[in-house]
Order: structure tokens, then sequence, then C-alpha cells
């Protein structure tokens, strides 16, 4: 199952001169979401830790069925005015502006080993962004886990010294 080959390129979105990668016909074939799940497992293997930190909202799609599987703890990082109780909160930059995210006080324990989950590195803002609440509640980054990453972006250079960086579809 070549995973590459079922998620889609939609140019130009969404703005012009963005080649999006769709991945949402990966879920709507079983076979390439088991494929991309069991991929993902795959690359965790030898890696130690305790829990996923799952990004709002395509990382949680991943994140999900992973720990579901691996029988452990899934946190949720969320845009600012989602979650429901005392949240710790890192405002960073794009590229026009800046955007806030949120991770509930409790989420993370100290010297909790975390895996961050998206579906995407692009150029790994969101993802060290969500580094930073990790390390605030005194947790540790285990790991970084996309699906696709997009290598002629800067984001595993970014995200190269906070953790390891794992993905299973890379574009150049
Ligand atoms: P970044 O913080 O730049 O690494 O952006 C990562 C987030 O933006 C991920 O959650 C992706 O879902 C989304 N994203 C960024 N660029 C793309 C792209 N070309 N195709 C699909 N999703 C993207």
């Amino acid at each position: 199952m070549d995973i590459s080959k079922v998620i889609r390129d939609v140019p130009d979105f969404p703005k012009p001169g963005i080649l999006f990668k769709d991945i949402t016909p990966v879920m709507e074939d079983p076979a390439a979401y088991a494929a991309a799940i069991d991929g993902l497992q795959g690359l965790l293997a030898g890696v130690a830790f305790d829990s996923f930190a799952a990004i709002e909202s395509r990382g949680f799609i991943f994140g999900g069925p992973l720990a579901l599987r691996m029988n452990l703890p899934m946190s949720l990082v969320r845009k600012k005015g989602k979650l429901p109780a005392a949240t710790r909160e890192v405002t960073y930059a794009l590229e026009y502006g800046t955007a806030t995210i949120e991770a509930h006080l409790d989420s993370f324990k100290p010297g909790q080993r975390v895996i961050i989950v998206d579906d995407l590195l692009a150029t790994g803002g969101t993802a060290a962004a969500t580094a930073q609440l990790v390390r605030e509640a005194g947790a540790v980054v285990a790991g970084f886990l996309f699906l696709v990453e997009l290598e002629f972006l800067p984001g595993r250079a970014a995200l190269a010294p906070l953790g390891p960086v794992f993905s299973l579809v890379k574009y150049d």
C-alpha cells in the first residue's frame, strides 16, 4: 500500500501558490488508513514514551487510533478557547500574524515522555509551539510524529533541536 498515492494534491488551497496535501482520501480508504496507522506505529518502535499529544485537528485522526492501539493516553492540543478546563497557552508566529494553542494544565506531567503527533510537517511552527507546552509542564518531548513531511520546507531543521522527528510519507 503506497499511501503517497492516496494523498491528494489540491493546488492553490487555502491560497494561491500553496499545494495542499489533502489526507481526507486516506480515511475514506480503510486499507490506506490502516496502513497509515501501522506505519506510524512502526516508526515508534524502539522509542520510549508514555503518551501522545495530538494537535488540532488532523493530529486527532492519527493520535486517537495510535493511543487506543498502544494503550497509552492521548492529550489534546487545541486552538485557544476550545478546551473547557484550566489551560496553559503558547502564542507563536505565522507567516502573517500569530496563533495561540492551548493544553489543559493537567495534560502533561513532570518527567512524562510525550510524542507530538500531527498530520503534516510544514514549517514546524505548530509542533514547536506544542513542544513548548509540553516542556513548560515539565514533561519531555520524546519525538515528533507526522504522516506527511514536506522536505522542501525547514520543518525538520526547526524541530530537530527539540526532539527526534519521524514521518511516514515524504515529498521533496
Ligand atoms: P506548520 O506549523 O507550518 O508545520 O504547519 C503545519 C500545519 O498546517 C499542519 O497541521 C498541517 O495540517 C497544515 N499544513 C501546512 N501546510 C500544508 C500543506 N501544504 N498541505 C496540507 N496541510 C498543510
